[in-house]
């Protein structure tokens, strides 16, 4: 019922030059698949990855959105200036911006409700650190960034969640299926109680955390586990393209 989804997350890699080289590596692997396939770059490579991605079924996404219409802001991007390009999606509140950059729940927040006044999707990273998880606050860590970070949003349509353990960014150290398919039911049962079962039965809610492919075909066969937010193995065409096409 719900459609996977699996994205890339760049980072800061690639320039324009090499973010079309992956694409057109990229497009005939994955041109069969199953699953939506998004692949969110640096600002810099979005025009040159709109123009690479045409005519395949690769959708654009963008690392960030800010939270006012323009002005004094030096350094962020406006959500108009992100759909004149054609983005499609945005990641907002990952944790290494959370972690480096100061981004907030509230931040977080602002940033969502611009980006759905604005028509662009948003990919909501949450997620727990190592310390949060020794000290068995999971939980709590998460329904404050649920309740937080969603806070006054009423549509969930064009909303998704990636659930991305910060232990498991780009360590190698993947959260075990099942660990991930429990936290991500918990997520769930979070939304059903505060947006109602409706809503948590539509909105997917994607793994991230060192997915690759020799893990892909576990964490998606969760029933909870809608798709993957992919960092290292999205910068690598053919392991890109194994986790999409993870059903073979
Ligand atoms: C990410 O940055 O969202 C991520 C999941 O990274 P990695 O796949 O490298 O762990």
């Amino acid at each position: 019922m719900r459609k996977p989804i699996i994205a890339g997350n760049w980072k800061m890699n690639k320039t324009a030059k090499e973010a079309v080289e992956l694409i057109n590596e990229l497009k005939p692997l994955v041109a069969k698949s199953k699953p939506e396939v998004v692949v969110c770059v640096p600002y810099t490579d979005l025009w040159a990855v709109k123009e690479a991605i045409a005519g395949s079924k690769i959708k654009l996404g963008a690392e960030n959105v800010a939270w006012a219409d323009s002005g004094a802001f030096t350094g962020e991007i406006s959500a108009d200036m992100l759909k004149e390009i054609g983005v499609e999606y945005v990641i907002i509140g990952h944790s290494e911006r959370r972690q480096y950059f100061g981004e907030t729940d509230e931040s977080v927040n602002m940033r969502l409700k611009q980006a759905l006044a604005k028509g662009l999707k948003p990919i909501v990273c949450v997620g727990e650190t190592l310390t949060e998880r020794e000290k068995n606050k999971t939980k709590r860590v998460l329904k404050k960034q649920v309740l937080e970070g969603f806070k006054d949003v009423v549509d969930f349509t064009d909303i998704v969640i990636a659930y991305e353990p910060v232990w498991a960014i780009g360590t190698g150290k993947t959260a075990t299926a099942e660990d991930a398919n429990k936290t991500i039911g918990y997520i769930r049962s979070l939304v059903k109680k505060t947006w109602g079962a409706e809503v948590a039965k539509s909105l997917r809610i994607q793994y991230g955390g060192s997915m690759k492919p020799s893990n892909a075909k576990e964490l998606m066969a969760m029933r909870n586990i809608d798709g993957g937010l992919i960092g290292g193995a999205a910068l690598k065409a053919q392991d890109f393209a194994s986790i999409v096409n993870y059903k073979g």
